[in-house]
């Protein structure tokens, strides 16, 4: 595979694990055991079981006809919104916690932005009975409150980030931090296909049953498991991850990542990571991201909190800066018009970060007839007190 992790963690120039020497043990722990214990038979089955009977796997892949005839062309929506926990997300907390069991883990950790890859862990841990600790940087708790009261419920501790601009790049901080200090008993269930590695190509892995299933879902419709053009939105890039990994080496297939560009690409608030981004070492991975020329990272905006993060996976920037991937920056105003467009014309609400993809389509060429399958990574529930400031502006948008 051309497209593939190498043994050293990187794709192309990005990748990598530059980790404090405190951080060695665990990670070294993680890349020498991760393919062996996944490969494992009975993993495997149990991976598979729950992502069947409890996240409710194969997600539909639904033919959005009044969407087509929009755009003139086929478009089929991944439904990842159906799955349990309403996103992409616990596909890869399913995989992660069962890892940990497996390497004698007693106390899971994560950290979230928005709160989704909080519940999806409080989720699994439930499942499996280990203690729970969300880093959440504080201004998140204030406005995500549903999604604290939800980790709460499922048991676990939500601990607040108090440095920086208290929100999930501080939140990663923090939670790096407890991992140093716990290297023995602790797995750090990261939520997205960034972090040294093997974390990109782990979390790829547990993602990649999205276009598994595609491929064998998108030849009922069209003869063919190769549409034209697949498309995801990217925050740190998990479920695009996931939904290009199995076409990554079939070159006619084209890809097309969706990134946030809040007010605007170069208005100084934005997410638009690939595009404003230069090479530096995040969270320690080598990538793209927003910095100033003296490497202090740049506070990233965006109206979904999903794609609010001033890096992008090592993956994406190979994909991109090797021109397989094409990107897509739309801004707030346009994904949230194109969640109305969607919930109006197949009654079917998307999570705002979701809606980003849904809106690229009006950035883009494609042939009459083209067949394109997006990646409808959430649910939009989570989004609805955004959505209600815009009830009358779009009355009456188609
Ligand atoms: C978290 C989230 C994202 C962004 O994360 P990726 O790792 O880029 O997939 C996108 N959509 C939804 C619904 C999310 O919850």
């Amino acid at each position: 595979m051309n497209y593939a992790v190498d043994s050293k963690g990187f794709y192309g120039i990005f990748g990598g694990a530059y980790i404090p020497e405190m951080l060695q043990y665990n990670v070294e722990q993680l890349r020498s055991e991760y393919l062996k214990i996944i490969h494992e038979p009975a993993f495997q089955s149990e991976f598979n079981y729950l992502l069947k009977h409890y996240v409710g796997r194969p997600s539909p892949l639904y033919e959005a006809k009044r969407l087509s005839d929009k755009y003139k062309a086929r478009i089929f929506l991944k439904r990842e919104d159906l799955n349990h926990t309403g996103a992409h997300k616990i596909n890869n907390t399913i995989g992660q916690i069962l890892l940990a069991e497996r390497l004698g883990k007693k106390r899971i950790i994560a950290e979230t932005g928005a709160g989704q890859h909080g519940v999806a862990t409080a989720t699994v841990c439930a499942l499996k009975n280990l203690e729970c600790v969300v880093y959440m940087g504080s201004v998140d708790i204030e406005r995500q409150a549903p999604n604290v009261a939800r980790m709460r419920m499922l048991g676990a501790r939500v601990v607040p980030a108090t440095s920086g601009s208290q929100t999930l790049k501080d939140a990663t901080n923090e939670a790096i931090r407890d991992w140093i200090q716990h290297p023995e008993d602790t797995h750090y269930i990261i939520g997205s296909v960034v972090g040294p590695h093997p974390y990109p190509d782990m979390v790829a892995r547990f993602q990649s049953v999205i276009s598994a299933e595609i491929r064998e879902q998108l030849p009922e419709y069209t003869g063919s498991p190769d549409p034209d053009t697949i498309m995801a939105c990217v925050g740190g890039g998990s479920n695009a991850a996931g939904t290009f990994y199995h076409y990554l080496d079939k070159e006619k297939v084209r890809l097309v990542a969706v990134e946030a560009a809040g007010e605007g690409i170069h208005s100084g608030r934005s997410a638009a990571t690939s595009i404003l981004g230069s090479v530096g070492i995040i969270h320690g991975s080598k990538t793209l991201l927003m910095q100033t020329a003296d490497g202090q990272i740049i506070e990233p905006h965006s109206i979904s909190a999903g794609l609010d993060y001033p890096g992008i996976g090592p993956l994406h920037a190979h994909l991109i800066r090797t021109g397989r991937a094409e990107v897509i920056a739309i801004t707030d105003e346009e994904a949230v018009k194109a969640a109305f467009v969607l919930t109006r014309l197949e009654g079917i609400i998307p999570a705002l970060e979701s809606a980003h993809a849904l809106a690229a389509l009006d950035q883009m060429q494609y042939r009459p007839g083209e067949n394109i399958v997006i990646c409808l990574s959430g649910r939009g529930d989570k989004d609805l007190a955004t959505y209600m400031k815009y009830l009358d502006t779009y009355e009456s948008i188609v």
